[in-house]
């Protein structure tokens, strides 16, 4: 088997070095670890990605300054709990859940659901 990115929540993270990885453009079919150049393919974002309505402006000024030399910044203002929503992959009923509050109040809470079993992952939105 291939090595593929390491998933936590909505973020994946290099296998190789660790670093967080950022979002395939939108065109691209692949994602390179800034670090030690590993590629991802851009399909492990499938089930995952829910930025793509987002901007810099979403993150606090201080997230942003943070970014710079730090990337993990993602994982700060998010709750990680486990609940029991049953896997659309394996059926495993346990998930960690993730809570982002978006933005603005129309859009809702968008609930991100990782299987603890196979780390499928899949999204709820209220
Ligand atoms: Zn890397
Ligand atoms: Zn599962």
């Amino acid at each position: 088997m291939p090595k593929s990115a390491h998933k936590i929540g909505a973020l994946l993270f290099c296998p190789d070095c660790g670093t967080l990885l950022d979002l395939p453009e939108a065109d691209a079919d692949s994602v390179t670890c800034e670090q030690c150049g590993f590629v991802e393919p851009a399909s492990s974002y499938e089930n995952i990605v829910i930025t793509t309505k987002s901007h810099p402006d979403a993150f606090p000024s201080a997230l942003r300054q943070k970014r710079k030399t730090q990337t993990k910044v993602h994982e700060s203002g998010e709750t990680r709990t486990i609940v029991s929503e049953q896997c659309p992959a394996c059926g495993h009923d346990e998930a960690y859940s993730v809570n982002k509050q978006m933005r603005s109040a129309d859009e809702g809470t968008t609930v991100l659901l990782t299987c603890v079993s196979c780390r499928h992952g899949w999204r709820l939105n209220n």
